[in-house]
């Protein structure tokens, strides 16, 4: 019997990944490029091409079914259109799914890259076998995606669970959008080495210093420092595990679910955290949402590809029905191979 596989692609602003995802998450064949972000739509597609060429030269008795892709938001999930990703030069109301439909002669499945990471964790990692569950990651800035009752919530316009920017106080340093208090302004990665940036100095001989090599401080210093047991560090930790405590149990009011998953950079220190954490969520929740486990995520920085491929492996999400008919017999026949000599026939 020919394995069924799907083309998972995540399309990342600095990198582009495309694999070959079988049915149980695994990666059959896999391919890397800087994304030439500056180049505009019509190069990076061409990118997207060759990979899907390469992974496909790996791989070829693969029945593929389908094409998954996890791309930066904002983007309308159901009409498959790249709105306007910031990290993305040029790309405005894209039809993403559409041009690689042509080109690849398969059903092409867009996803929001948080909500693909969220759909991968619960398909394949951290949150398997759970009905619903909150994905959040916690780098650069905050992200994440809901899966509720086995399906990713969408909301309007496919803008739902916009984690980063609910508003979790009504002071500290103004968020990339423009407001003051947001989640990701207060709790990312990102704000976390700021703190800790302005709490030292170079050459003041602090082990963060040290870590950073007298440059600014990263949240990942300070994970690191804390597991030296270095006070400051420890101190700083303990703050974020705080202010992340306050976001979470915001959440678990928001969308019950029965696990919430924490990934990103950030989330190599949970173990560290995780006392405050559940301290926090303990103190804020009302007691019906306390017991809700906090885990780690599992599958890295693999997530969001294996979850792409769940969309189109599975309809994880349902939207394919209304842009295409799901099943091998209503494929397109892709006799003519395309300009990469890609043939992508099912069997
Ligand atoms: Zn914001």
């Amino acid at each position: 019997m020919t394995i069924q596989a799907a083309l998972a692609i995540d399309l990342g602003g600095t990198e582009l990944r495309v694999a070959l995802v079988d049915r149980d998450g695994k990666i059959l064949a896999f391919a890397a490029v800087p994304t030439q972000a500056q180049a505009g739509p019509d190069v990076v597609i061409g990118q997207i091409e060759a990979l899907a060429a390469t992974v496909h030269a790996e791989a070829p008795a693969l029945s593929i079914v389908g094409v998954g892709v996890g791309a930066p938001g904002p983007l309308d999930p159901l009409a498959g259109i790249a709105v306007g990703p910031p990290t993305l030069a040029g790309w405005l109301d894209v039809p993403l799914a559409d041009i690689l439909e042509r080109r690849l002669g398969l059903p092409v499945r867009l996803e929001n890259d948080a909500n693909a990471a969220a759909l991968g964790e619960w398909r394949f990692g951290a949150g398997h076998g759970a009905g619903s569950l909150v994905f959040v990651t916690v780098s650069t800035g905050i992200g994440g995606g809901v899966v509720v009752d086995g399906r990713i919530l969408h909301g309007r316009r496919g803008l739902a669970a916009e984690i980063g920017h609910m508003t979790i106080t009504n002071e500290g340093e103004r968020c990339v959008c423009g407001v003051v208090g947001c989640f990701e302004a207060i709790a990312s990665g990102t704000a976390l080495g700021r703190r800790a940036s302005a709490a030292t100095a170079a050459g003041d001989g602090s082990t963060l210093r040290r870590l950073s090599a007298d440059a600014e401080v990263t949240g990942r210093h300070v994970v690191e420092a804390a597991r030296l047991q270095d006070a400051l560090a420890s101190a700083l930790l303990e703050e974020e595990a705080r202010w992340l405590g306050v976001g979470f149990t915001n959440l678990l009011h928001l969308y019950s679910p029965d696990v919430l998953v924490v990934g990103g950079g950030i989330a190599n220190g949970l173990d560290l955290m995780l006392p405050t954490i559940e301290a926090t969520i303990r103190q804020r929740a009302m007691r019906a949402y306390r017991d809700v486990p906090v885990v780690q995520a599992q599958l890295g920085r693999h997530a969001g590809l294996v979850g792409a491929a769940s969309l189109v492996l599975f309809d994880d999400g349902g939207t394919l029905a209304a842009r295409m008919p799901v099943g091998p017999s209503t494929f397109p026949d892709t006799a003519e191979q395309d300009r990469h000599g890609l043939t992508l026939r099912p069997a």
